[in-house]
């Protein structure tokens, strides 16, 4: 595919954009990720709490591609969290997909107040020595939560999973995963399709390069070393958002954008979030 491999910290590649299935309900997976994976796509990130991991299989076993050549990524649900209902929340979520590994399991949200991800990270550790994740991670976690991990685990986490975009730019923690060798990868990389795209230096950007808003963020995320996992369900979209790979923005584009953070969260706080719990 055309989409260039980043290498997580146990060797393991993975595409760095990628195809993101929140809010599609199951029934809708199935043509969304078949649409995504003719377009190129080649990994595919959903989770047990999004309800489509049976309608993603669907399409992943109908696709006809490799298994070698996907890059499946799941998440286990808050309410799962504990060491022995996270093997057996596994074993369902595999179950669900019709699949006999993951490339990538994460944890999705810390939940710190509810003190669980460490036992949560060892049920995790055993999955991956057991070859059934191939990489392992986490999601909305602070550098106090990764910290902790360094301490009481053993396997750092290949890659955390948070909100970023160009309104929120989460400078300290892109440095700190750099200094641990964990990537950042970037959810709802578009703004979520809301005020982002029309913000006038956005526009600005997409329209001299004669590309669009959502492109010209996505090459901000890709230049700046993210992984990105954008999503749609309109099959235009999913073509226009992976054709990314065949301009650049240039440093006073960069510099324009860098402009435009402003700390500005869409989702929840994770020092807060436990629904579900
Ligand atoms: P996103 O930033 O990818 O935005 C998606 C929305 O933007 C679409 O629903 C559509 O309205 C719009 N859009 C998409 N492509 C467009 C285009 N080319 N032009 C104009 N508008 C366009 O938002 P997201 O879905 O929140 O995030 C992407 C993925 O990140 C999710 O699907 C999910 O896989 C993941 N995610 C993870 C967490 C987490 O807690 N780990 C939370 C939210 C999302």
């Amino acid at each position: 595919s055309q989409v260039p491999a980043l290498t997580l910290n146990n060797g393991v590649k993975i595409p760095q954009l990628g195809f993101g299935v929140w809010q599609v309900p199951d029934d809708e997976a199935t043509p969304a990720v078949a649409t995504a994976l003719e377009a190129g796509y080649r990994s595919i990130d959903t989770a047990a709490v999004y309800g489509n991991e049976r309608g993603t299989g669907r399409a992943l076993a109908a696709s006809g591609i490799a298994r070698e050549d996907l890059f499946v990524t799941t998440k286990l649900q808050n309410s799962d969290q504990g060491y022995d209902s996270t093997l057996r929340a596994f074993d369902a979520s595999l179950d669900r997909l019709g699949l006999d590994y993951v490339d990538l399991y994460l944890i999705h949200w810390p939940m710190p107040s509810v003190d669980r991800y460490v036992d949560t990270y060892k049920a995790f550790e055993k999955i991956y020595s057991d070859g059934r994740a191939k990489a392992i991670g986490v999601s909305n976690f602070l550098p106090e939560h990764l910290d902790r991990l360094a301490k009481e685990a053993a396997v750092v986490p290949v890659l955390n999973q948070i909100e970023l975009h160009p309104q929120l730019q989460q400078a300290e923690s892109r440095a700190f995963h750099a200094e641990r060798s964990i990537l950042t990868e970037a959810w709802s990389p578009l703004g979520q399709g809301k005020g982002l795209l029309e913000v006038p230096t956005v526009v600005a950007i997409a329209r001299k390069h004669g590309r669009t808003p959502a492109q010209a963020v996505l090459r901000w995320h890709l230049q700046l070393g993210n992984v990105v996992i954008p999503k749609s369900v309109t099959p235009s979209r999913i073509r226009e958002n992976i054709d990314v790979f065949d301009f650049e923005l240039d440093a006073d584009d960069l510099a324009a954008l860098a402009a435009l953070d402003e700390g500005k969260r869409l989702g929840p706080d994770p020092t807060v979030f436990t629904a579900g719990a």
